[in-house]
């Protein structure tokens, strides 16, 4: 089954909501401009939550040919969590994806695999798609542990999920040494886990469950880096952080074809 790429840029916690506006007008114009064709690849964007509103606003008015999403949600449906943001509200402001399980998330806000199956149980069950984060860190990959640390992290956060369901999911292979660090996992090592990635999942599900579920892979994509990583069987987008705040860049990494 042919999976459509996806391109996701995660902007953490940069620009406001004015800022937003422009990264988004100018991206818009960049994948013009560069005869972005959607059935090709799919870009989304990953603002902070303060940032929704607008992007919403902008895209939907304009009919912008960009998908978006947000950067975590809340395990809890509503109530006495201050500081969460659930998925009903996500869905309110039209997002379509969400990050779950982002390495920062783990290791800043000590997210658990528990904490990220239940996340991407409560996303999947409001209509959200999870872009679901997994990844070793340097130690791990110095032990050669990397394939079996991601495919557990892999598999703790698929615990409960259906088949059904897990064929839309989007799982982001990202090796934590390579996030922000300017490291990129050459195509070969990047294949060598999402590939392991992939077995894992027709295990746990079945062939045409693991065929359909979009791959991707982050840590330092670059414009120069993209189509090499994109060209392995088993990589089916990236998710971008730096780069994804110029609008060329991303622009460039999304028409990697
Ligand atoms: C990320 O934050 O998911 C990421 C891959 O960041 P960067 O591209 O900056 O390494």
């Amino acid at each position: 089954m042919a999976r459509t790429p996806i391109i996701a840029g995660n902007w953490k916690m940069n620009l406001n909501h004015i800022e937003a506006l422009g990264l988004v007008q100018k991206l818009a114009f960049a994948l013009q401009d560069k005869g972005y064709d959607k059935t090709k690849s799919e870009a989304v964007v990953i603002p902070p939550f303060t940032d929704l509103r607008t992007v919403q606003t902008l895209v939907e008015g304009d009919r912008l040919p960009i998908a978006y999403g947000a950067q975590d949600l809340s395990e809890h449906d509503a109530g006495a969590y201050t500081g969460e943001v659930s998925a009903d509200m996500l869905v309110k402001l039209g997002c379509s994806y969400v990050i779950v399980g982002h390495s920062e998330r783990r290791q800043y806000h000590a997210e658990t695999d528990e904490i990220v199956n239940a996340k991407a149980l409560k996303a999947l069950s409001k209509g959200l798609t999870p872009i679901i984060c997994v990844g070793e860190s340097l130690e791990v990959r110095k032990a050669g542990k990397h394939v079996e640390h991601t495919v557990a992290q892999v598999k703790g956060a698929l615990a409960g999920i259906a088949a059904e369901q897990a064929a839309s999911l989007v799982i982001a292979y990202e090796p934590v040494w390579a996030i922000g660090t300017g490291e990129v996992a050459t195509p070969e090592d990047a294949q060598e886990v999402c590939g392991a990635i992939r077995s894992a999942l027709a295990d746990l599900y079945d062939g045409p469950t693991a065929e359909s579920v979009r791959i991707q892979y982050g840590g330092s994509v670059k414009p120069g880096s993209v189509a090499a990583i994109m060209a392995k069987p088993d990589i089916d987008g990236a998710l971008v952080g730096g780069a994804s705040l110029k609008a060329e860049d991303f622009a460039a990494i999304v028409r990697f074809y």
